[in-house]
């Protein structure tokens, strides 16, 4: 166990007492943060391996993007969509450039996010697919993780993020994860009342799961074949964290929809975007659709600096060779806590095998111990995804840090 100095103790009372109790966090207080760094309020350093759930690629506090937000945040902050700005359109130009995509719909939370998408969808699918009122289906996959609100847990399967929310939204179909099969046969069968497949190239919170290679190029072909569109949900891949600018061009696919989250904004402020072409985008109409600050000046301006440091650091070619290094170096370690090693680029996990009494939370207990922060994801899968701006050096010492951190556990 760690132990807890009176400052630690203080804040996490706090949030017991005054919060409500929907997390469980590892029992650490940070109070700064700095690239690949993060410090607690006695000034110990980690390694942060989480970085925000890989909404901080870009590494913790970094200049560029935090000028940019200083910078405006003196000039101008939210004006909402009532009036036009100077900011948005520039961004909107900006990100057309970088995704090539016809146009952008700013949101702010992933869920959020993931919520327009599917109302596109839905309009796209009524409007210009012919699908008879009220029947629109979309179809979703086993382990799914797309957010909080009651229409994206009514398709979870984890009963955790679902018991006791119902009612829940209708219009939708699970399906297995990684099964083309599975697709191809709700597509023969329904494809008249099927508007998209809402899928994450890995499934992050479900633990790292990566399908196998060529699954998404075939769900994508099922889905052109029927005229279905293919919405990927790219929050916790996009953005260089799987060595690439999205996890689909691994595949040289360009989905329908894409939705970003988390890094788009370097883990500065809460920042989403959808991108789309005009045959899907236009058919939300004024009014139809918004959000106070979707899109605010702030955002934009944090987005740009924050997408521009993806390009100039090359941080997806840095986490395609570092990736590679850590499931490497990991996969020389032999030890009987291990059960796995996957992922793809930076977004990496351990699937561990309980050992000793100890499960994967001992092990997050120890590395904290030690000097580095990851958490636990469904009890025994541990995720290593730490800023995409660290070197090789700093991704040595960290390996080294996990290993100690393991193996001290074999025998304590
Ligand atoms: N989609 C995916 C794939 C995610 O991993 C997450 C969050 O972890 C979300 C959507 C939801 O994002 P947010 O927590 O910003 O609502």
């Amino acid at each position: 166990m760690i132990d807890l100095s009176d400052s630690t103790r203080q804040f996490i009372d706090l949030e017991e007492k005054y919060g409500a109790h929907n997390y469980h966090p590892l029992p650490v207080v940070l109070s700064r943060g700095k690239g690949c760094y993060v410090w607690d309020v006695d000034g110990k350093r980690y390694f942060d391996f989480l970085s925000a759930y890989s909404a901080v690629n870009q590494g913790h506090c970094h200049p560029r993007i935090v000028g940019a937000l200083k910078e405006q945040a003196e000039k101008l902050c939210l004006t909402s969509r009532a009036f036009y700005n100077d900011t948005l359109g520039p961004y909107e130009q900006f990100i057309h450039d970088y995704f090539g995509y016809d146009k952008i719909l700013p949101m702010n939370s992933g869920a959020e996010g993931v919520e327009t998408a599917l109302k596109l969808a839905r309009k796209w699918g009524y409007q210009r697919k012919g699908i008879p009122e009220e029947k629109a289906l979309i179809i979703t996959c086993e382990g799914n993780f797309h957010g909080r609100t009651i229409t994206i847990v009514s398709v979870s399967t984890d009963p955790e993020a679902r018991a006791d929310y119902g009612p829940y939204t209708p219009g939708f179909e699970v399906i297995p994860y990684n099964d083309p099969e599975a697709l191809a046969s709700v597509l023969a069968e329904k494809a008249d009342s099927i508007a998209g497949f809402l899928v994450e190239p890995i499934q992050g919170e479900a633990g790292v799961n990566v399908p196998n290679d060529g699954y998404l190029r075939t769900c994508f072909e099922l889905c052109k074949k029927h005229n279905v569109l293919f919405i990927a949900d790219e929050v916790q891949t996009g953005i260089a964290r799987t060595g690439r600018k999205l996890c689909c061009d691994h595949e040289g696919i360009r989905p329908d929809i894409v939705i970003l989250g988390k890094a788009i904004s370097g883990g500065v402020l809460p920042v989403s975007a959808v991108l789309a072409d005009d045959a899907i985008m236009l058919t939300i109409r004024s009014g139809q659709h918004g959000s106070t600050f979707g899109g605010f000046p702030l955002a934009c301006k944090v987005a740009t600096a924050a997408l521009e440091v993806v390009e100039e650091e090359k941080l997806a070619e840095k986490a395609e060779h570092l990736g590679n290094f850590f499931r490497e170096e990991m996969k020389l370690f032999e030890n009987p806590f291990i059960r796995q090693i996957r992922g793809k680029g930076l977004l990496n996990a351990i699937v561990i095998e309980p050992y000793n009494g100890r499960q994967a939370w001992d092990v997050c207990l120890k590395m904290a111990e030690n000097g580095l922060l990851a958490k636990p994801t469904h009890d025994h899968i541990i995720r290593f995804a730490p800023p995409l701006v660290i070197t090789q050096e700093e991704l040595k010492e960290a390996i080294d840090i996990i290993k100690k951190s393991i193996k001290s556990l074999e025998s304590d």
